[in-house]
């Protein structure tokens, strides 16, 4: 560190623009989206500040327009795994000696990269390679990122404050070092911020790190990349590899020098990874960090005395925006009898007034979802659901995968609350309903708490203080991010630290100080001014 002290600038949320008629921000998206939309990108692997093409590619369409092409990006192959790991470490030796506050001002000025120059181009493409409307592309790919690079400064800024007691004898001092090695950041399709702040918080602590993004977000990542590039991370420092994930992980794992996993997605591959760390612990120079944050079945239970209008909205938001595919996505509701008429009624008003189309149609709330995977997979229970007599489907139900993966938002009642929607993770716009007696909202608690293997996020409605009590203390364990009186989506970085446990992760918490303990290993400095120089001391008289 130079001579001072230095303060970071306070990190505060990044605004969310409005996008409405008339607004410049809107006119310049559409043109940017227009403009990305009619031009072919070509996304090479990134190694030690270089591109890297291996003529092996694949191309990148929208969902929501499957047969136009936006680009192609390369795919790796075994000694490109290698070599990015090799170079990472040979850039390790400057970066970790980096005096903290040349990394945050890189990181912060990536943050007022994208909240100017680049903010109408990392939306547009997360528009195109998501199928965000502009609200969602905006929250996510504009200001969660933004605020996840300015807190984690902040934080990293924090944690470094934090120091041991001294006497006037002695000097402790606590050094935060980066982890010996290099970090493996995977990253889910669902979130263009997540897709950045995996690599960055390692980076920002010192860490170098190798970057595979989904092969569902190439187009928008490579944005967040050039922002990186902009910003001045140096060679080897973020390094960015597609290709078969299984092979890059597999070599990726096959180090002595991985040192830690900052994965987001599917409980299943995270669960795989775990068992492969495990299988080659003998080999690695040091315990690897392990963070995961992965699947969930997110619950609304909403007791008698809540308000049915105020349900309704939570569902059709919580359950809906982004086609369902967030993690936090309400997929499960416990409705109290009295009010499910209201509720009912409400919620299906809301869906028949959804448009559904492009995101380049700003009036559509509901766009595509992420590829014909998920949309086959969601047309699959939608038809089983048809052909249940104990569930009745009462909004949506169609689908359409001509020109984009369309699914209507779709709502099933079921009559058996371990209905199989109502435990497995769909991840899109289907929503389970069960409704429950009025009188047994305690012994429902305890059966939202036990149905699914998740315990990510989770949301009550009551106007009834005993009520809410009850289900804060038996829901203790249920969701990681658990909401009072709202849709249980929505977690807004340095507010609401996201995350949960069971099979949802291992709780770290993106976008707080917790999750950036995880890339440091704590040295201990202990000095002493005048050392002694007898052995005895005066007990032995
Ligand atoms: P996914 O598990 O299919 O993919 C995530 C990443 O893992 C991608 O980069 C993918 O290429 C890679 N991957 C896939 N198979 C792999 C394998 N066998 N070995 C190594 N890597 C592999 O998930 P997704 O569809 O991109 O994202 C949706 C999932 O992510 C959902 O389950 C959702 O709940 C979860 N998610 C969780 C959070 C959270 O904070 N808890 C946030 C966002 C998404």
């Amino acid at each position: 560190m130079g001579n001072g002290f230095f303060e970071v600038p306070i990190a505060v949320n990044e605004p969310v623009k409005s996008y409405a008629p008339g607004s410049p921000e809107r006119k310049e998206v559409l043109e940017t989206y227009k403009k990305m939309y009619d031009s072919k990108v070509e996304v090479p692997l990134f190694i030690n500040g270089k591109e890297v093409k291996t003529g092996d590619t694949a191309t990148m369409s929208p969902p929501h327009d499957h047969k136009h092409v936006l680009g192609t990006y390369h795919k790796a192959t075994k000694k490109n795994v290698e070599e990015a790991i090799e170079t990472a470490l040979e850039a390790r030796k400057k970066w970790a000696a980096m005096p903290w506050e040349q990394r945050a001002g890189i990181f912060l000025r990536a943050a007022e990269l994208i909240a100017g120059p680049y903010r109408a181009k990392i939306n547009a493409a997360t528009m195109l390679a998501q199928s965000k409307n502009i609200y969602q592309a905006e929250i996510d790919a504009a200001c969660e990122l933004i605020d996840f690079l300015r807190f984690n400064v902040q934080f990293m800024t924090e944690i470094y404050a934090e120091q041991p007691e001294s006497t006037s004898a002695n000097w402790n001092r606590i050094e935060y070092r980066p982890l010996e090695g290099f970090i493996y950041a995977i990253t889910p399709f669902n979130f263009t911020a997540i897709a950045g702040n995996l690599p960055a918080s390692a980076a920002l602590m010192g860490n170098v790190v190798l970057w595979k993004p989904s092969d569902s977000q190439v187009y928008s990542a490579k944005v967040v990349l050039d922002v990186f590039r902009e910003a001045g991370v140096p060679a080897g420092v973020i390094n960015m590899v597609m290709g078969d994930p299984v092979m890059i992980t597999d070599t990726v794992l096959a180090s002595p020098d991985f040192s830690g996993i900052h994965f987001t997605g599917s409980t299943n591959v995270f669960k795989d990874i775990w068992r492969k760390i495990g299988t080659n612990i003998h080999n690695y120079k040091t315990y690897p960090r392990i963070v995961g944050e992965t699947g969930g079945k997110d619950f609304i239970v909403a007791h008698k005395s809540s308000n049915p209008k105020q349900v309704a909205t939570a569902m059709s938001r919580g359950a809906f925006e982004f086609q369902g595919q967030k993690c936090s996505a309400a997929s499960r509701c416990y409705i109290s009898e009295s009010i499910w008429k209201d509720v009912k009624n409400d919620v299906v008003a809301d869906i028949s007034s959804f448009k559904m189309g492009s995101p380049e149609d700003m009036g559509n709330f509901i766009t595509a979802v992420i590829h014909e995977g998920s949309f086959d997979k969601l047309a699959k229970y939608i038809d089983a659901a048809k052909n249940d007599k104990n569930a009745e489907i009462i909004a949506g139900g169609n689908y359409d995968k001509s020109k984009g993966y369309f699914i209507e938002p779709t709502v099933i009642v079921v009559k058996d609350p371990k209905y199989t929607t109502m435990c497995t993770e769909l991840f899109g716009p289907v929503l389970t309903v069960y409704v429950f007696d009025d009188s047994k909202w305690e012994e429902t608690l305890h059966l939202v708490d036990e149905t699914s293997e998740y315990g990510l996020t989770g949301a009550v409605f009551s106007e009834d203080r005993y009520a809410l009590e009850q289900a804060v203390k038996i829901l203790e364990n249920a969701a990681g991010n658990f909401y009072i009186n709202d849709k249980p989506t929505g977690a807004v970085v340095g507010q609401q630290p996201f995350g949960g446990a069971r099979a949802s992760g291992t709780n770290d918490k993106a976008g707080s100080k917790l999750n950036l303990y995880r890339w440091i290993s704590p040295r201990m400095v202990k000095e002493t001014f005048v050392s002694p120089t007898d052995y005895r001391y005066p007990f032995l008289g």
